[in-house]
């Protein structure tokens, strides 16, 4: 194609060629081509252009994309901040200087460079700006500043061209359904409305529009001028906490979320605004505790895996044949070390905890490692742990050898009451094991109560209370109390506690505020009132509380969605039912799941899928009764299941054999016996096993 010299010009400027690089145009061509096969020889054409054209934008950005590529990061920035000088505002050299400074010197020293460059550069470059805002994100999940990630990764989707949008929404999504994240900092928080006098006003509008393109330092600068002005005004403080924290500030936004909670006057705003600075005060405390990993040097493996098995107190775990991954290959055993020795007869309501996770690695020729255990436990528990392994493991461990702990991960204080492993007995089911976590969580939750907490001023939930002066507080706690509940597995109803503390029941939003859920702060949703809510935004509920997976919200929200047939449809029957399961499963109401296991069979729909859909519903409802072997339904559906399927699908024998083995209720294989013929799938071999494995379009239970 010839240059149309009335084109833009191809150095997107958006300038037209004859007005733009036409002259050296050839010398563009030829440094593309050389810039991936010959990148000193581009380079050294760049810099005689740039000699002569000291103002041409494309080549120093060209130059610096080679220099980087090099890891010349010091002669790229030279080359980039000289042009500065003389074209401070040039917008495709900011953003590549800020793109240098963000990969050399991290996010915290580049903040002014890169927020001048995303004013610059937002309007004529958004596509720089979400490359930029994306490296920001994967910079503030290693510093673990998730409200920061959010809205960085947020920023890049709203700026993205077209064909970028999808994969960084994948990235959102992503984000959003890990669990290790608590869940209100994986949905987005919302500026409040401030009402100020019209010169002011101005201004607060402009830390709005600075704040929409990730601006969020300079919208902090305004924003601290306008609380000097009006230090009473609580909404003021709420905003100015959301903008330190999207950039990544912490302590400080937590500090104003604080004020503005004392400040606002709605009491359900001013406890969420509270709990959103406790929560960030937990991300940063002090105090806290960590998992750490301990490493052994031993030998000869199968002498140790003796003793171990020997030892009333650790417990071989079954080994996964399915796992054959090189990370795992090494791994001769699993073991639970228990905090109290395994008696002969077992105590269904009484089982030790786990101390300790044990692996032992086989020697592996290739990388010359030799054999080695790995200890895992809580830094409380270490010494006691590694000390009772050297007890059984005697002369098999070298002990001399053995370095440090070293720390796997860091969890806040408040967590370490909501953090248990109990023993798992196989032939006691998993039901048995709900029933127990949900003692123990009773028994935390009671705690709790009468344990001082930093944000309480080192006063117990339960002496705070006393004073009506600290509701807010204390309501703010309870919330925080959901939430780290729901990052260590559990979404117990905290209604009881919230009464017993004299806490008022969160007040339903109004129907004006509760207009796009999509856009609504996770902390808000336990005040939705779903039966208020159009079928969209039932199903957007729904949704959203599924990818959060909060047990109770879920709960509420398919509850009220299979009241109402075009909402369902839209979600899809059977996922609703399917989920009103899960969540009855996990409510250890196995009467509740079989309901649901019967609305689901209803409504599939005769079409060539229908006979897969069954299957999948049979194996699933087995899955959901194994986790009480003691089930009087099970031999009649086991029954049902080999009739309808074995002979048509014979490695359904082995997946389900599989499941029986794994969930200890080995009594129940007889029921798997052909009533007439047997077939060729009817005798176990490693071979069918393989096949069972590797059958793709076989869908595996567990996996919600
Ligand atoms: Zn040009």
């Amino acid at each position: 194609m010839a240059h149309d010299p009335y084109a833009p010009c191809m150095c997107g400027s958006g300038k037209k060629l004859k007005f733009c690089c036409q002259d050296i145009l050839a010398d563009l061509v030829k440094v593309e081509k050389l810039i991936d096969s010959q990148p000193d020889a581009a380079e050294k054409l760049l810099r005689s252009l740039m000699a002569q054209h000291t103002d041409k934008e494309i080549l120093v950005t060209q130059l610096v994309s080679v220099l980087t590529r090099k890891g010349q990061f010091d002669d790229a920035r030279h080359q980039l901040v000289d042009f500065l000088r003389r074209h401070p505002d040039e917008p495709r050299a900011l953003l590549s200087l800020a793109d240098v400074c963000l990969a050399t010197e991290g996010f915290a020293a580049s903040r002014r460079i890169i927020h001048r460059a995303f004013q610059l550069g937002a309007r004529q470059f958004p596509a720089g700006v979400a490359m930029l805002a994306s490296q920001i994100a994967q910079q503030m999940a290693r510093a673990g500043c998730a409200m920061s990630v959010r809205e960085h990764l947020a920023l890049s989707v709203r700026m993205a061209p077209a064909e970028r949008r999808n994969a960084l929404l994948m990235q959102l999504a992503n984000f959003e359904s890990q669990r290790t994240v608590p869940y209100p900092f994986r949905g987005r928080f919302a500026l409040l409305p401030v009402e100020l006098d019209e010169e002011l006003q101005k201004e607060e509008q402009r830390a709005r529009k600075v704040s929409q393109i990730g601006c969020w330092e300079p919208a902090a600068i305004l924003y601290s001028r306008l609380v000097e002005k009006q230090p009473q005004n609580g909404a003021l403080w709420h905003n100015l906490g959301l903008f330190r924290a999207w950039d990544g500030r912490i302590p400080e936004a937590a500090e104003a979320l604080h004020k503005a909670a004392d400040l606002i006057d709605d009491f359900d705003t001013a406890v969420e605004t509270e709990a959103l600075a406790q929560l960030l005060d937990l991300e940063v405390g002090k105090d806290g505790y960590a998992v750490v990993q301990a490493s052994v040097p031993v030998e000869s493996v199968s002498q140790l895996l003796t003793s171990l098995d020997a030892d009333s107190r650790l417990v071989r775990m079954p080994a996964n044949p399915n796992d054959e991954n090189a990370e795992t290959a090494r791994v001769a055993a699993e073991y639970e070390l228990l905090a109290d020795p395994l008696p002969d007869e077992v105590d269904p309501d009484n089982l030790p905890d786990v101390l300790a996770d044990i692996t032992v690695y086989d020697a592996d020729e290739s990388s010359e490692a030799d054999p080695q255990v790995l200890i895992v436990a809580l830094d409380d528990d270490i010494k006691e742990a590694t000390a009772l392994f050297h007890d059984v493991a005697g002369d098999l461990a070298q002990s001399d050898e053995e370095s440090e702990p070293v720390p796997v991960s860091r969890m806040p204080q408040t967590c370490r009451l909501f953090d248990w492993k109990i023993h798992h007995a196989e032939h006691l089911g998993s039901s048995h094991f709900r029933k127990l976590d949900r003692q123990r969580l009773d028994a935390a939750l009671q705690q709790w109560l009468e344990l001082p907490s930093t944000s309480l001023g080192d006063e117990s939930p339960q002496q705070a209370a006393k004073d009506a002066n600290n509701l807010v507080k204390v309501g703010a706690s309870v919330i925080t109390l959901d939430v780290v509940c729901n990052r260590m597995g559990y979404d117990p109803d905290l209604a009881e506690i919230r009464s017993r503390l004299g806490v008022p029941v969160p007040s339903p939003l109004k129907s004006d505020e509760q207009q796009a859920i999509t856009s609504l702060p996770l902390l808000q949703f336990a005040r939705l009132a779903e039966s208020e809510l159009s079928d969209e935004q039932v199903v957007d509920f729904t949704n959203r509380v599924t990818l959060v997976r909060h047990l109770l919200l879920i709960e509420r929200a398919v509850t009220e969605l299979v009241k109402r047939p075009t909402a369902l449809e839209r979600f899809t029957p059977m996922r609703a039912h399917m989920l009103r399961a899960t969540v009855a499963r996990e409510k250890n109401d196995l009467k509740m799941a079989s309901e649901c296991f019967a609305d689901a069979r209803q409504s599939v729909t005769d079409d060539q899928d229908s006979f897969r859909t069954k299957l999948e519903l049979d194996i699933r409802e087995l899955s959901f009764r194994l986790d009480n072997p003691t089930d009087e339904e099970l031999p009649a559906l086991l029954a049902s299941i080999r009739d309808r399927y074995f002979v048509k699908i014979p490695e359904i024998e082995e997946v389900i054999r599989e499941e029986l083995v794994n969930s200890g209720c080995t009594h129940l294989l007889d029921q798997l016996q052909p009533a007439t013929t047997a077939t060729d799938g009817g005798l176990w071999t490693p071979e069918t096993e393989k096949k069972a494995a590797t059958s793709e379009k076989l869908w595996v239970p567990g996996q919600d």
